[in-house]
Order: structure tokens, then sequence, then C-alpha cells
């Protein structure tokens, strides 16, 4: 009313929260360090924004024409006709979103379509489609593992993988990066009744570096655990039919690993995680895994974009032997102009410049944009302490004269900052 009290009157300045009483007290550190970095005069490297996308190997930053060699788009079918085709007549025909959970009102005939592709993808029992890839590993870990079991996990596991450990309510015991042999005294040490899972990556996804999986999934059957492996930084390009380090290695689904863990936010190019399996009582999951179920499922244009795609990568021969081709060459490239990089050849489609010198990391990425080229920056905690990470992957779009031209912005970048000659 005209005499009730206006805005101006309610409005005041709250005092500022007593430190001991400030929840955000606990990131004055981080804060303090970002400000210290900025204040250095150079970009964030955690706020870029891409203000158009060209392709999957161009984008326009800060009115910049830039190529892309950060993003995990390792198959570039992010613009493939067909999959964008099947996205337009989803969206059409189911509208966007589906407003609930897969449990529920959630599951249209799309997600059982991406299900499908799972299955012809992996040839395999069962699949389950969650809403990432973060959600499947958060979900599936946190389930299958419960009171009184173990995990046993790679010490450089993904972040969705701790968090799934931290989440569910085993013990959790973790081993040396790759290591078959403390993989081995570690499961040697438990008592032998209690179930066990054991999860480990194809591609671990800084330093893109391979796991010996086939002496990994013997030790473990040999002490009778169950195994999940997360192929996300695989599939598509590892394997006869691109399904991943595992079939890589001839490693066979249901009788040598257990459960396949992915997402479609890479080589698939859209959004989504899956697990798929091929043990009998595997469709229990989707009534017992709580991030499958309390939350909403993926819209249908996603989910009909995410079938398209994987039914493709079937057949995707020509696409994987040229992103081979040019992690190759990009590897070859960065390592003759004497940088350090995170394995001995190419392993993977991601090529890791290791930097001791955060500084000097940020600097030299800094350059790179300026130049017109994005990469990844990955910093502690993703890395060991000291370790800074410029972070290349590689995508089948790319072209022999893009990567000369990047190994070139390399070639500066090392050079204004002093890291080569
Ligand atoms: N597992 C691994 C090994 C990953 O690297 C990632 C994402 N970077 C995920 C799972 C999560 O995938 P998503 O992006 O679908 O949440």
């Amino acid at each position: 009313t005209e005499t009730g009290p206006q805005p101006e009157a309610r409005s005041f300045d709250p005092a500022p929260v007593a430190p001991e009483r400030d929840l955000f007290s606990k990131f004055d550190a981080l804060i303090a360090e970002r400000e210290a970095l900025l204040d250095t005069g150079v970009r964030d490297p955690f706020g870029i924004v891409m203000d158009e996308v060209r392709s999957p190997t161009e984008a326009v930053i800060k009115g910049r024409e830039t190529i892309l060699l950060g993003t995990y788009n390792y198959m570039g079918m992010t613009f493939d006709a067909d999959v964008v085709a099947a996205g337009k007549r989803a969206l059409d025909q189911f509208g966007s979103g589906t407003n609930g959970s897969r449990m529920l009102n959630g599951t249209f005939r799309d997600h059982v379509d991406a299900e499908d592709a799972l299955r012809e993808f992996y040839d395999a029992d069962h699949a389950m489609v969650f809403s990432t890839g973060y959600q499947a590993n958060l979900g599936i870990i946190s389930t299958i593992a419960a009171k009184g079991e173990y995990v046993i996990l790679d010490a450089d596991s993904h972040a969705s993988i701790y968090d799934g450990c931290k989440m569910g309510d085993a013990e959790v015991v973790r081993f040396r990066h790759n290591s078959v042999e403390d993989l081995d005294k570690r499961l040697g040490r438990l008592p032998k009744e209690p179930g066990k899972l054991v999860v480990l990556e194809g591609v671990y996804s800084m330093l893109g570096d391979i796991a010996p999986l086939k002496e990994m999934v013997a030790v473990a059957k040999r002490h009778d655990a169950m195994v999940l492996v997360d192929e996300a930084h695989s599939m598509g390009f590892f394997g006869e039919h691109g399904r991943g380090v595992y079939e890589d290695q001839e490693l066979i689904l249901g009788e040598d690993v257990d459960f396949i863990i992915g997402t479609f936010s890479k080589s698939v190019g859209t959004v989504g995680g899956f697990c798929v399996s091929n043990h009998p009582k595997f469709e229990a999951m989707r009534l017992a895994c709580r991030p499958y179920i309390f939350t909403a499922s993926l819209p249908p244009s996603v989910v009909a974009t995410a079938a398209t795609s994987i039914r493709k990568l079937m057949h995707a021969h020509e696409k994987r032997g040229r992103l081979w081709s040019n992690a190759r060459r990009l590897h070859a490239g960065l390592r003759d102009l004497g940088f350090t990089l995170g394995t001995a050849q190419a392993d993977s489609a991601i090529i890791a410049v290791i930097l001791e010198d955060q500084q000097r990391a940020v600097g030299m990425w800094q350059s790179l944009l300026d130049q017109g080229l994005y990469v990844n920056v990955a910093r502690p905690p993703a890395t060991p302490s000291g370790t800074f990470l410029l972070r290349c992957s590689l995508s089948a779009e790319h072209s022999d004269a893009q990567i000369d031209l990047i190994t070139d912005m390399f070639a500066a970048a090392g050079r204004a900052t002093g890291e080569i000659d």
C-alpha cells in the first residue's frame, strides 16, 4: 500500500559475516590464488567463452578464429549431418524435454533406441543410459558395491569414480597408477569372502596413457573380483569395432570385463552417460541406482543424436585411421621440438605437454590462445602437485595443415616463454 514500507526502506547492507561463521572462509586460499594469477595479466584459463563454433575444430573466441585442440570431440561427430538431423526431428516430434525420471514419465522412444544402439555397438545384453557419464560412475559404483564389500581403484581415477566411492558404503582401496603388481598385492590383503569391484580406465585422461587391462583383469579374476572399465576416452577408435581399450587388448565383455562405463560427451558428440553389461541381473540397477532414478532424463533430441552417432561410429573406420594419424603427427612434432610429453608415443588421442611451473604453463597457454589455438590447462589437484599440463586432444577432423600450424604455434609459445630453446 501507499503507506507500507518502500523497497528502499527495507534494503540494507548485511553486516559482514564473522570469518569463523562464514562458510565461504574455506575458499579464501583458492580465491587468493586465482586473483594472484589474474593479476599477472593473463586471461582466465577457466573463463573461456566460445562465441561461435564453426566446426568440430574451429571456433570464434573474443572475435578471433581459433583452432580447437582441447575438446573431446575425438570423432568430430558434433556437426555430422545425420546426427544433427536426428536431433532436430526429435525436437519437433517430442519437444524440448522429458520433465521426469527415466523410472517414471521420462523414458521416451529415443532413450530406448539409444540403449538399443549401445547394445548393438558393444554386442551387449544390457545397456543403461544416464544423464551424464559422471552420474553413470556415481550410480553404478555406489550401488553395485555395498557395505562390507570392496572397491579397488587406480589412484589416478577420474573424479566421478572417486565420488562414486564416496557416495557408496563399500570399503575403498587404492592401488598405484597402472601397477599390476600393486593391484595384486592390495587384492591379496583383502578377506576372501566379500564381493570386490576393481575399477579401471582404458585411457587415463590427464596424461593420455593407457592401462595394461589384460594383465590387470587376469589379476582381478584370480582374486575373484568383478571388473568395471571406464572407456570414456577410447570409444569409437580403440579396437576393431571401436569399443575401447579392452577390445584392443582382446578382452571380452561378460567374460573378462563385467561393466563398461562410457559417455556421450566425447566421441559420441553430445551429452549423457551409460553402462553396458552382460550380467543376467543387470536390469535390477534401474530399480536401485539413485543417480539414475532421482534426476530428469536426457532431452529426446540429445538421445536421438546419441543413437545416430553411435550407429555411425560402428562403421567409422576411416575417421579412426585419421584420428590415429593426427595423434602421431602432433606427438612427433611436439617431441621433436623438445617438449616433455605425457607418453613416449601417441598412446591415445590425448597428448599432454608437461610443465613444472604454473606461471609458465599459463603464459604458454595464453600465447597459444593469442595465436589462435585453444588447449586445456590442467593443474593440481587434477594433476600431481607441481605438475601443470597443456592437454591437447585431437579430432579425426583436424587436417594435416592444422596440425602443422599447431606445431608451429607451440614452437613460438615455447620459445617465447623459455620452455624450449
Ligand atoms: N569418466 C572419465 C574417465 C572422464 O574423463 C569423464 C569426463 N571427463 C567422465 C567419466 C564423465 O563424463 P561426462 O562428461 O559424461 O559426465
